[in-house]
């Protein structure tokens, strides 16, 4: 059984990381279940652990001067669904996650560590092109979650480094679409996972972008398909749906989509660009499947 650590300041933490390799333990709900015994035994970690849960220098959300969003490694899912500062997707994945219990236990910083493709929070950041901010004893370092997440429980951080914070940069929206398809309504796994957004300017789509979740060992994001969209005017959208379609179908992963998802898929992005094309009000694209 490894060492168990309980540093009460960041410095003390990275020292710790950089000194032991402990692993950082936050909210536990991915790794208490990873190194679970059986019943009535505790887990135990075959490796050192650390538990930053204690650490303020990972907590909070705030904004900044130019609307860029920072939210704490150590936010939890009911405080980023209830904070009016973080953007509509992120908030709407993590109103999804778990039932009561875990929205107050697990965070975000966990959520992106663990990179399971199943997790919810990474598939709206990497449509809002979030970066994650890494510290360890050299200072802290910036880079795209999307390059972060190399595939499925793997990421680029180093053995020295913690996640301590994640950025959202500012964006305006005229569209915006978010769905989770799970077994049921709480404490569900995503089978599959949508965020849709467009920027509409007279009659141009200026901006289009999908990001579909448990589709395959990382959030996919087709800037190619995206750009099959972008530039092209709302009334041109049923010319060119079926060739974004046919495109993003080839981008999600055959393995994690079979085709009842794949079709679910389809159905989710028709809708979101169709409701464009019918003139919907600007705002939330809702309604069922
Ligand atoms: C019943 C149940 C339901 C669940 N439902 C959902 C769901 O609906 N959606 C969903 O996405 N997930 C779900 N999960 C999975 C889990 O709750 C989430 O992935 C959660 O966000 C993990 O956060 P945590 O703080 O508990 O992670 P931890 O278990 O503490 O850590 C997870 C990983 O991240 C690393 N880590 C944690 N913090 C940091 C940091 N600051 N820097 C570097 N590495 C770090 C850890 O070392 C570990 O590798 C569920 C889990 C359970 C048990």
């Amino acid at each position: 059984m490894g060492m168990t650590y309980i540093p009460s300041a960041l410095s003390e933490a990275l020292q710790l990381r950089a000194g032991t390799g402990a692993r950082p333990l936050a909210g536990g709900t991915d790794m208490m279940v990873q190194a679970k015994r059986g019943i009535g035994l505790a887990p135990e970690f075959p490796y050192p652990v650390m538990i930053i849960s204690g650490l303020d220098e990972l907590k909070g959300i705030k904004a900044r001067e130019d609307g860029t969003v920072e939210i704490g490694a150590l936010s939890t899912p009911a405080e980023i669904a209830a904070s009016p500062l973080v953007p509509w997707h992120v908030r709407m994945a993590a109103a999804g996650m778990g039932a009561v219990a875990l929205r107050n236990s697990a965070t975000i910083g966990g959520n992106i560590g663990n990179a399971s493709p199943k997790g919810d929070l990474p598939q709206p950041l990497i449509l809002l092109e979030a970066e994650v901010i890494l510290v360890s004893m050299h200072g802290e370092k910036k880079m795209l979650l999307d390059d972060f997440i190399l595939g499925s429980k793997k990421t680029a951080l180093r053995d020295d480094e913690l996640i301590k914070s994640i950025l959202i940069p500012p964006h305006s929206f005229t569209y915006s679409y978010y769905r989770k398809i799970g077994m049921r309504r709480a404490n569900a796994i995503s089978k599959l996972s949508l965020s849709a957004a467009a920027v509409v300017k007279d009659g141009e789509i200026v901006d289009f972008r999908a990001a579909s979740g448990a589709a395959g060992p990382k959030v996919i994001r087709s800037h190619e398909a995206e750009a099959m969209i972008k530039g092209h005017r709302t009334e041109e959208i049923p010319d060119i749906l079926d060739g974004f379609l046919a495109a993003w179908d080839g981008a999600i992963s055959p393995h994690a989509m079979p085709v009842y998802r794949r079709n679910t898929t389809k159905r989710m992005l028709s809708f979101f660009l169709e409701s464009i094309f019918n003139g919907s009000e600007p705002g939330i694209i809702g309604g069922e499947v």
